[in-house]
């Protein structure tokens, strides 16, 4: 699991950094609303915590942007406001939750462990499209077709193409959301694997297509006509 934490105060930024990571979440920090935008907008987190006010923009228009641009991580807002307004105009401004600073680590944990768990809910069944769909608890790619059996790799690659469906994804999207950051050597198994599993799709469904964007990425979409 990955977050990113968006605070510009560098010791409660350091302070969230050692919970999250005693826990065993993989954090990011940024200390300003336009970079948190920007790491946003890679689509690479599993859950956000994002202070309202910061130095360039402000959070809230950070998310506004993000929620705009389809990007829709969970969002939990940190502030030391408490003031009715704000909450309700961060709500509606497309965050999932929010804590008012000063806030304890076991409440901080217990929300994200909340949000996390609402998302991945709400991933699994979204995980179906035209007459394809992933079974989580088995690993397989059901079609109307056929029923086929899917790596972990091939599973997590197709979740997020599903998922994103009739939108162009990054070769740089799908790397680091599939692979990590970690490795530039696995951009030539990510051709790989949408081979694999392009042949999977083909085998289980005879409407359902990745559809490559020549020097840009890959779109799962229906088939025309
Ligand atoms: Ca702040």
């Amino acid at each position: 699991m990955r977050i990113l934490v968006v605070e510009d105060e560098k010791e409660i930024a350091d302070g969230i950094v050692a919970i999250l990571e005693q826990e065993g979440y993989r954090t990011d920090v940024c200390y300003d609303g336009f970079t948190a935008l920007d790491e946003m907008l890679t689509d690479v987190y599993d859950l956000v915590l994002l202070d309202i006010m910061l130095p360039k923009i402000s959070g809230l228009d950070a998310l506004c942007s993000a929620r705009n641009a389809g990007i829709q991580t969970p969002v939990i807002l940190l502030t030391a406001r408490s003031r009715q307004e704000d909450k309700i105009f961060g709500l509606d401004s497309g965050a999932d939750d929010y804590l008012t600073k000063p806030f304890d680590a076991g409440e901080l944990l217990a929300r994200i462990r909340a949000n996390l768990r609402r998302w991945e809910n709400m991933q699994s069944s979204k995980c179906s499209f035209a007459d394809v769909y992933l079974d989580q608890t088995t690993m397989k790619l059901c079609g109307s077709i056929h029923s086929v059996k899917l790596g972990k790799k091939e599973y997590q690659l197709l979740e997020y193409l599903l998922v994103n469906h009739d939108r162009i994804m990054t070769r740089d999207m799908i790397v680091a959301k599939v692979w990590g950051y970690d490795d530039n050597t696995e951009y030539n198994q990510l051709d790989v694997y949408i081979s694999f599993v392009r042949k999977k799709l083909k085998f289980v469904s005879d409407t359902v297509v990745i559809v490559t964007n020549k020097g840009v990425g890959y779109c799962l979409q229906k088939t025309e006509g």
